[in-house]
């Protein structure tokens, strides 16, 4: 006889499994979310998997989300890792992006599919959507080679480490916009098998590479009036910054003390990526003077990484012990198809 798959369900909360309060608002609950799936005829249908769920003992709007976190379900999926054919993690929306990001970078040789998802409305109300993303999820986690983080949303499954949140309120709330969707979920699932990476060496065991609380890394959104002692004092306390450009990588290079910031702190060990505002296209820093200016104070660019992968990555890569100059070459390569560099496929 066939046995059923088996998935494991991390549970870290998000409007999925929401319940509304006596003011109307949203909140998660203890055991509600079990509840409601025991609840669901199609879980209970031969043809999906077994499943277990992890009900985490805080259970977080993501919007509260940190790196523990991240590490605490990394380090539980890694401990549930031979019992399960594959991973669900329900997630708020709001961050879902960066763990999904964060997870694909601290789950190294992962050879089945991890699964984030959640919902923009509660299962607990008519028109949730959280119904069909979880049973989507399960499927995928249950039955697909494919050895990624991913994120299943609405009509998607998404890499991990290319998605972004691109709508607040519309189901179709995440996108993938440097890479194309690596399955259509309509009528079929329909992966795109020639996007899949390929599995790790048979005998590589998973690692878990946990982010301790001691990484300092930070993300600054440039705008029309941002100063040098602005952009000094952010860059004070850290490692590693997203400085999120103007279009192709630039911005205000003429401004001696704003380079000058950089720069100083580039040669005092701070590795600051450029990922671009614009929600589609990569960094190009030698296309204008006003990028040149500042890949000369020591300003990498960060391709077409998302600004979410590239702070993923850059805690990854500090927690990892890497030194700054490793962490600088090591921005600039794939380590999970994160990014594509011009002239490579
Ligand atoms: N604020 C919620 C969260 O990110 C939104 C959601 O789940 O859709 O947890």
């Amino acid at each position: 006889m066939h046995t059923r798959r088996r998935v494991y369900i991390a549970y870290t909360g998000g409007t999925i499994g929401m319940a509304r309060q006596g003011d109307g608002s949203y909140a998660p609950a203890r055991g509600y979310l079990e509840e409601l799936m025991a609840a669901l005829p199609e879980l209970r249908d031969p043809r999906a998997p077994a499943y277990t769920v992890h009900e985490y003992p805080t259970l977080r709007d993501s919007a509260t989300m940190t790196p523990r976190e991240w590490t605490a379900i990394a380090e539980d999926i890694a401990a549930s890792y031979e019992a399960y054919d594959g991973f669900v993690v329900l997630h708020g929306t709001d961050t879902m992006a960066y763990t999904a990001s964060a997870l694909a970078f601290m789950l190294r040789d992962l050879r089945k599919p991890i699964v984030l998802t959640g919902a923009q409305i509660p299962l607990c109300e008519l028109r949730s959507d959280g119904r069909e993303n979880l049973i989507t999820a399960l499927l995928i986690a249950a039955h697909e080679a494919i050895p990624e983080v991913c994120l299943s949303f609405g009509s998607r499954l998404l890499r991990g480490c290319r998605s972004v949140k691109v709508n607040a309120s519309g189901l179709d709330a995440f996108a993938s916009p440097n890479f194309p969707p690596l399955a259509q979920v309509g009528i079929g699932i329909e992966v795109d098998r020639h996007l899949v990476l390929p599995a790790p060496a048979a005998d590589a065991p998973l690692q878990v590479q946990p982010i301790g609380d001691d990484v300092r890394i930070g993300a600054l959104r440039l705008f029309p009036g941002i100063s040098a002692a602005m952009l000094a004092a952010v860059l004070a306390p850290l490692q590693g910054l997203v400085l999120e450009t103007y279009g192709s990588g630039n911005g205000p290079a003429t401004d001696p003390a704003f380079v000058g910031a950089l720069a100083e702190a580039s040669a005092g060990g701070v590795v600051i990526v450029s990922c671009t505002q614009c929600l589609r296209g990569r960094v190009d820093l030698e296309a204008y003077a006003t990028g040149t200016g500042l890949a000369r104070a020591g300003v990498i660019s960060g391709y077409d990484l998302t600004a979410e992968a590239a702070l993923a990555k850059l805690y990854y890569l500090f927690a990892a012990g890497y030194s700054p100059e490793a962490v600088r070459d090591l921005m600039g390569q794939s380590l999970r198809g994160e990014l594509t560099r011009p002239g490579t496929p």
